[in-house]
Parts: C-alpha cells; structure tokens; sequence
C-alpha cells in the first residue's frame, strides 16, 4: 500500500509498504488534517518522532474481519477513533476520561491506503457511519471541541466569542452555532476572514478594537498566542469563562489581571483532546446536522499531492483540508 511517511520538519514522502495485519482491515477512504498534524510537519512533536505516518481524522470502508465478538463487516463505513479512554483507571473513574491513563490507540496514523485494528480496538475505536461521507472526518476534532464546551460550561451562556477562525476555531463556531447560540469570531487573515464573512452567520472581526466594550459569556482562545489571555479577560462576562484551546509550550508564561478572576469571578479552563462521549456525540451530531459541517471542508487533495494541503495550511489558508487515501484514483 501506499503511505504518506513523515520524515522529519516539512519532509513527507509516499512510500510503498505492506497492508497491516490485524482482525479488522478498514480501507481508509478520507483522512483530515489536524493542526497537531501541520505542527509536527512545521515544528515537530515529542509524540510523533520520524519516520512515522501521521493523521488520525479517518473515515474507512471495512474490507476484512476476522475478529471475532464484532458486528463489523465488509463494506460497514467507520470512523476510527484514534484512542478512547479504558474506563477503569483513576482519571476515568474520577470522571475525567479525556486523561485516561490507559488509552487504547491505534497503532499507526491513517495518512495511508489501510489501518488495521485488534479485537478490543475493533470493539472500542470504531464506530460505524451510514456512508464514506468525508464530513465525518470532522468527527474527531468536533469531539475536542465537545470536550472544551463542557469545559466553558457553554450551555449556561448565550453570547461566545472565539479568538482565532482557523479550522478549529470554526468548527466550534458551528458547533455552538448549531446549538442555537450566538458566536463572534475574531480572525485576522485574509482568507479566512473573507471565507468566515461569506460562509457563516456568525459575527465576524478582524481585531479586537471591533468588540471592545462588549462582554462574552463564553470566549474560546483558539490561537496559541500567550498574550491574548490577558487581552481578552476583561471580555468576559461577570461569571463567565475563558477556554485555552490552542496548545501552548510548557514554559510558556501569561500575564493576566487577577482582578477578573476575584472581583468578577471570571474562570479559566483549558481542555485536551476528547473522551467517549464527546465521539459519541460528535458522531450525532454531524449526523443529524451535515448541513452546519460540511462547508467546513474547503480542500480536498488525492494522496499524492497531500504535499500541496500542508503547504496550503501553512500558509493560512483554507479551513479544513481533507487527503482522499484511494492512490491514483480522482
Ligand atoms: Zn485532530
Ligand atoms: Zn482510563
């Protein structure tokens, strides 16, 4: 089969390997590129040392089983969770699952033509999907950001703002506007300004001066630029919350006025990855509401111009990009 192998900073290569061994053999159809993905490419990851396939947005058609205790078969669609939570350790039973200790993952990245799995990730990490519909690849990160509204509490206020309209940002733009509440975004590139004005109810800002004097129930950091949480603090409403999406580096430092968080009970929370539940419910809601996540994805390259989507990313352009695993075939 073929691969899209990481080789180091802005090395990708399509390399010819050997179709995985496994109990369930899925023909991965559509793999979304993640920002964990374009940062490991630009900067690299302490996770994902070369060489190694990246890549973990994956939709597939199930092409062999041999697991027993599954009710997959060939030809069932699935999305492929890239790890899910043991339910037994500490964190899981102390109702923070998205920490779990004990994750079962898949074994390599999906940004190639065939992923096997085990028994127990066949149980565990696949879900089934009524189609190869790729806005499914959208699954996962909505899980992350399922996992950062529970955090911000987002179903007690009404008025968001999110900081940063990249793909992240605007998927939990759609994700609360399909919630019925009422989202800004600030984003100061030109492409994605442009894109956010013609594709999406939400208000949109291309600085922070425009929404100065308002206030937020809710304000969603998702650009990891430390200086902002101490410029958007005082934008939250008395009792409301601020979310660090973005990751940041370890020794990173912020400066922020405490002030808001005594007098104004302002709370700040950050949130990683996603846990069962919010898969589960991502898959639900894509379900039942494409319409609000499909236009998400903007791009979509055949395997072998994959190369392209990173350069395009990198660029700041584009909102979702989606790689079409099926080699040679348009
Ligand atoms: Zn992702
Ligand atoms: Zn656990």
């Amino acid at each position: 089969m073929k691969a899209l192998m990481y080789l180091g900073l802005e090395k990708l290569e399509i390399v010819e390997m050997p179709i995985p061994a496994g109990e369930v053999l899925i023909k991965v159809l559509y793999s979304g590129i993640c920002g964990t993905d374009l940062k490991t490419y630009l900067h690299g990851h302490h996770f994902f040392k070369p060489p190694v396939i990246l890549g973990h947005e994956c939709i597939g058609e199930v092409v062999q089983v041999t697991a027993k205790n599954t009710s997959l078969i060939p030809g069932d669609f699935v999305a492929a969770a890239p790890y899910i939570e043991c339910g037994t350790c500490d964190m899981c039973v102390g109702g923070i699952p998205e920490l779990c200790t004990d994750k079962s993952f898949l074994k390599t990245g999906c940004f190639c033509e065939y992923i096997a799995v085990d028994n127990l990730q066949a149980e565990r990490n696949i879900y089934k999907i009524s189609a190869g519909d790729p806005v499914y690849s959208l699954v996962e990160p909505l899980a992350c950001v399922l996992n950062g509204m529970n955090r911000l509490n987002s179903d007690k206020g009404q008025e968001f703002l999110v900081v940063g309209g990249g793909p992240m940002g605007t998927l939990f733009a759609a994700a609360l506007t399909s919630l019925g509440k009422n989202v800004s975004v600030i984003e100061p590139s030109d492409w994605r300004y442009s894109w956010l004005r013609e594709n999406h109810a939400n208000e949109v800002f291309s600085n922070r001066e425009e929404v100065t004097g308002r206030f937020f129930d809710g304000i969603i950091l998702a650009a990891n630029v430390p200086a902002l949480v101490g410029q958007y603090l005082p934008f939250v409403r008395e009792g409301g919350s601020m979310l660090l999406f973005g990751g940041y580096a370890k020794d990173v430092r912020v400066t922020i006025d405490p002030y808001h968080i005594h007098y104004r009970e302002v709370s700040l929370s950050g949130c990683t990855g996603f846990s069962k539940k919010h898969f589960e419910k991502a898959l639900q809601m894509i379900r039942n509401d494409k319409g609000s996540f499909d236009s998400l994805i903007t791009h979509y390259y055949p395997l072998e111009e994959s190369q392209n989507a990173f350069t395009l990313l990198k660029a700041g352009v584009g909102m979702k990009a989606v790689i079409r695993m099926s080699y040679g075939q348009d």
